[in-house]
């Protein structure tokens, strides 16, 4: 059922706890999606937010006449998975993509795509015969990977897998470092092989047999991967005004208490709430100083995800005074560092830069010790200035964002099959968001995981 109601703003000291089915901690992409779904089955929800805006970082905004998003939002999955179920279910009209036309990955001189058939990979360009054959065996290892056997790659780095099939060639490590760093956020060497082998095989139990032996031998020029026109505000705008319910702003939820066993009652801004169903958006890591518990299980449980890592991002925009890239690929530089991925946004949507002009996003992992700023000037000097320069000459807009991209990166201990949600040792207390369960990444783990909460709510298959 599609509902069309505009969610309230209101202050802390307004709300009656009673005239709510649940309580929300925290306005992240988790929680919006549960509260969405919540709406449809006719509950009210009250989300409590401790900035001053609803979204987290699921974001956007404008600099000087460009309309850019916290972070470069390339959408994994726009045709199926779990985020886009919920649009297709809750929003009408249905939000729209564009699909980009593919990601081209630059190895020096030499540029070429993510080989997706045995046939492309034996004439991939970046590399020698010796590279492509070895490409070619990993590559159909991997392709013909069953769910089961990838699970039990979840304690081993991505690296460690590689290297215990022979398959090193440097290319070869080098651009699937560039693929897999976006998505686990860590490098090979860091990121857990169950997820890397997840993301380069693009698991979907919707294909037939028929359908990824076709794949494996002709590939697909078929990408389900878009960028959202009107941009992510606007999608976080269409998710709120469709909830029901109401919302408080700068409310940081200080505690959440349990008593004999289910939640009791939540604390924002120094007024208590009391509730028996609440679900928590907040980060993990944050969670062991704000449960207030008796149970030595539920403190252990929270106490667990203390020193979770999460993965962190530098996006640099650039506004251009001319259209300089102009079309809709997706560039990865591969050398020299930093793995850089680059993409026209306004060839997506021209509604965020103005006529004649171009917004560029360009996104990198900022690793642990750097500052964005280093990342900024190693961008424009290692591959701008290289490969790019009349992007350099026409900039006239420059920002830079940096913040966390989702909560968890996916490291081994901290696989999906690891994660420890929905459900809490504390009756009637749920989580959600990046870091709690639910496969994927980003918005596509954020949704996932608000799936798990609706069952375990009771309101899903
Ligand atoms: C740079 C960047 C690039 C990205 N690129 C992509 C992409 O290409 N594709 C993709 O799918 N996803 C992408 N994402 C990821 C996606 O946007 C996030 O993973 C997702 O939005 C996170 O959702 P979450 O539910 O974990 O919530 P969060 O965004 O972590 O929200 C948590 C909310 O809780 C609030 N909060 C915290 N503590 C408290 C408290 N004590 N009381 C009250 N409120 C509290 C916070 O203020 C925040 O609003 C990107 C994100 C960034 C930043």
């Amino acid at each position: 059922m599609i509902l069309s109601q505009t969610m309230q703003e209101i202050t802390i000291n307004q709300v009656d706890p009673h005239n709510y089915d649940v309580i929300i901690a925290g306005g992240g992409a988790g929680s919006l999606l549960t509260a969405l779904a919540l709406s449809s089955k006719g509950k009210k929800v009250l989300i409590l937010e401790k900035q001053n805006r609803l979204g987290g970082v699921w974001h956007g905004y404008w600099v000087d006449g460009y309309r850019v998003d916290q972070g470069l939002h390339v959408i994994t999955r726009v045709k199926r998975g779990a985020f886009a179920r919920f649009l297709r279910n809750y929003l009408d009209p249905v939000p729209e993509f564009v699909l980009h036309e593919g990601w081209f990955f630059r190895v020096h001189d030499k540029v070429g795509t993510i080989p997706t058939s045995i046939g492309g990979t034996l004439r991939w360009p970046l590399t020698g015969t010796r590279g492509r054959l070895g490409l070619a065996k990993i590559g159909a290892k991997i392709k013909t990977m069953k769910l089961e056997e990838m699970q039990k790659y979840k304690d081993i780095t991505f690296l460690k897998f590689m290297r215990a099939r022979g398959a090193t060639n440097q290319v070869m490590l080098d651009v699937m470092q560039s693929a897999i760093y976006m998505a686990a956020g860590v490098p090979i060497d860091r990121a857990s092989a169950y997820e890397s082998l997840r993301t380069l095989r693009d698991t979907d139990k919707e294909s037939s047999k028929l359908d990824s032996a076709k794949k494996l031998l002709f590939g697909s020029d078929e990408y389900d991967e878009g960028i959202a026109i009107g941009g992510m505000q606007h999608l976080v705008d269409r998710v709120v005004d469709t909830i029901s319910g109401d919302y408080v702003l700068n409310a940081e939820v200080e505690k959440i208490t349990e008593h004999n066993g289910s939640v009791h009652n939540l604390t924002a801004s120094g007024v208590e709430l009391v509730h028996s169903t609440i679900v928590s958006d907040i980060p993990l890591w944050s969670m062991s100083k704000i449960v207030t518990s008796d149970k030595p299980e539920a403190i252990r449980f929270f106490q667990n995800w203390d020193h979770m890592l999460f993965t962190r991002g530098v996006t640099l925009w650039l506004g251009l005074d001319k259209i300089v890239i102009g079309d809709r690929k997706s560039r990865v530089i591969v050398h020299p560092r930093p793995e850089t991925w680059l993409i026209s946004l306004s060839s997506f949507d021209p509604s965020c830069a103005p006529e004649g002009k171009e917004l560029l996003g360009i996104a990198a992992i900022l690793p642990e010790g750097r500052t964005p700023q280093e990342i900024v000037e190693q961008i424009k000097a290692n591959g701008l200035k290289k490969y790019y320069p009349e992007v350099l000459e026409h900039t006239e807009m420059e920002h830079v964002q940096s913040s966390y991209a989702t909560r968890a990166a996916l490291i081994p201990g901290q696989t999906d099959l690891d994660r420890p949600g929905p459900e809490t040792p504390i009756k009637g207390l749920y989580i959600v968001g990046t870091d709690t369960a639910g496969a994927g990444v980003g918005l596509q783990q954020a949704a996932n995981s608000a799936e798990g909460v609706l069952k375990a709510l009771g309101f899903a298959k």
